[in-house]
């Protein structure tokens, strides 16, 4: 049982500020907050693109979308293209929304409809029921009521980082500049006491956050809390990042681009465009990653290549004694499905939920988080893996070697299930919902043989009625949106 009173973040990188933000906007009369970070080192400097609930993390910090917006040169997102993922060819790609496709049945997903209708003679593309696919396609956003485009972003994290710095600071965050030289642990409990910086400084804590990055100087260095490694699974273990002028206009998609060793994102911010290479040094040479890369930007480069090493994985245990490791310190899956800052803020989030302020925090909440923690990240773990997995590339190594692995056996009985039967089951609050997974399963190939009975039960004119009215009603949204890029300049504009 650890009373808590003083928390100690260790880092400042995207997750250090997202902490400590979120701790003192809601916990700040309640808690002595100090976050450590060190100029000097810097942070990993990438993390563009997210997922929707971050829209949701700025609304409990109390941030305005428009000001977060006009502060990171945010752009929307409504989904990722995936391109060569399937086959490899030039016209091999599909889209991961994050909307729904057409409508659900309580019985039973849209897809089970959709199968049902090209039995009958409907050829329309899955795509075209998909109001943010459609809508991505054609390069156009705007808020719609009842938040019936859903949307996330692409934004500047370290831009990001800023404006949660002085917001942390506002409500009562202290932050000391400095370099972490050693972690004091408490002889007794085998606790983290306190921080010492280089500078001589000491900073003591009951609760430590722990933000260094790939580096978990607490949660790894100093208490030795373990990691499972995944690269099994996720075989890449590197990146280059390098930020481009933009070459057009912005569009509400993120891309990620197949290679024969890996991938590349494309990541249009307002003022940029991102860009990065994936790959597994087993099978590319960083020399030829860089050409790689250098060889496939569309403007004119204004960063030096950023070179990245990674270990894909997760700390057995996130929570470990009087230290809690949030952002890459925990572990780190490629941003394939733009899912590390989203696991940052379920981290931060749980986190508060299980905090109670000024009181006491049990070795059953530690359990408890770390269950929920590691859950997420396998859950993650599982459809990324999918992308590789459910490949038809067999023209490098690299692709005969995903073709052939094994694989965990909740995604195996994921994949089986949806391709006997169409049917996607979301369990334990899982991230990825049936309309995500039903998209990257037909995307990469996986056409289920059957379909629920409750589709068949339509008559000819019914199912005609149901498709093309979803179809109209997409087309007819689509078009009276305005333009991506005009949006967003009124937007960030208005007061
Ligand atoms: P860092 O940014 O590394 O911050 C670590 C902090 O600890 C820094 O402030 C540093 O100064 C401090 N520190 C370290 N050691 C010391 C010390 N001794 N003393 C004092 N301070 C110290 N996420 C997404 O959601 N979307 C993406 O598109 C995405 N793309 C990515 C691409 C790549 C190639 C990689 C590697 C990651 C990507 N991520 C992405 C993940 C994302 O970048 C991170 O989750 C996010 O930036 C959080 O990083 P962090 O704060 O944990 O670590």
């Amino acid at each position: 049982m650890k009373p808590v009173q003083r928390i100690v973040i260790a880092g400042g990188g995207t997750a250090g500020w997202m902490a400590a933000a979120a701790i003192a906007h809601n916990m700040g009369e309640t808690v002595d907050l100090t976050l450590v970070e060190s100029d000097a080192i810097g942070t990993v400097g990438v993390g563009e693109s997210t997922i929707p609930p971050l829209a949701t993390f700025n609304r409990v910090i109390g941030v305005k979308e428009a000001d977060f917006m006009a502060a990171t040169n945010a752009t929307f997102k409504l989904g990722i293209w995936f391109e060569g993922w399937r086959t490899g060819a030039a016209d091999d790609r599909y889209f991961h929304s994050f909307g729904i496709t057409g409508r659900d049945h309580w019985t039973a997903g849209f897809q089970h409809f959709w199968l049902h209708g090209r039995e009958k003679g409907h050829h329309q593309p899955y795509d075209d029921y998909c109001l943010e696919l459609v809508a991505a396609r054609e390069e156009k956003f705007a808020h719609l009521p009842d938040n019936r485009l859903n949307y996330a972003f692409q934004l500047d994290a370290t831009a990001y980082g800023r404006f949660l710095r002085r917001l942390a600071e506002q409500n009562g965050a202290r932050r000391v500049e400095g370099r972490i030289a050693e972690v004091e642990l408490d002889g007794a409990s085998g606790d983290i006491a306190a921080l010492k910086l280089e500078s001589g400084e000491r900073i003591e804590g009951d609760l430590f956050i722990d933000c260094t990055g790939f580096r978990a100087l607490l949660i790894d260095g100093a208490l030795h809390a373990g990691f499972e490694d995944w690269t099994h699974w996720l075989p890449c273990d590197s990146a280059i990042a390098i930020q481009t002028e933009s070459g057009r206009p912005a569009p509400p998609f993120t891309r990620a681009m197949a290679h024969d060793a890996g991938w590349q994102w494309r990541i249009p911010l307002q003022h940029r465009t991102g860009n990065g290479l994936v790959y597994c040094s087993r099978y590319l040479s960083r020399d030829d990653a860089l050409a790689r890369i250098e060889g496939n930007l569309e403007g004119a480069a204004i960063t030096s290549p950023n070179f990245l090493r990674f270990t894909t994985g997760a700390r057995r245990r996130q929570w470990h004694r009087n230290c809690v490791a949030i952002g890459l310190s925990g572990g780190f899956m490629e941003p394939l499905e733009s899912t590390s800052i989203h696991l940052i803020q379920r981290a931060i989030l749980r986190l508060i939920r299980m905090m109670p302020a000024g009181g006491v925090i049990s070795e059953r909440d530690i359990a408890e988080f770390n269950d929920q923690q590691l859950l997420d990240m396998e859950q993650i773990r599982d459809f990324l893996i999918l992308h590789y997995k459910a490949t038809e590339r067999r023209d490098s190594a690299f692709w005969r070697h995903c073709a052939a692995m094994e694989i965990p056996d909740s995604l195996a009985q994921k994949i089986e299930l949806f391709r006997e039967t169409g049917r996607v089951f979301r369990r334990n609050e899982e991230l990825f919902a049936e309309n995500s997974w039903v998209q990257v399963m037909m995307g990469q190939g996986i056409v289920p043989q059957r379909y629920h009975p409750i589709a068949a039960k339509l008559g000819e004119a019914e199912l005609d009625r149901l498709l093309s009215g979803l179809r109209q009603d997409v087309a007819r949204t689509v078009a009276s949106l305005p333009s991506h890029t005009d949006y967003i300049a009124r937007y960030c504009a208005a007061d």
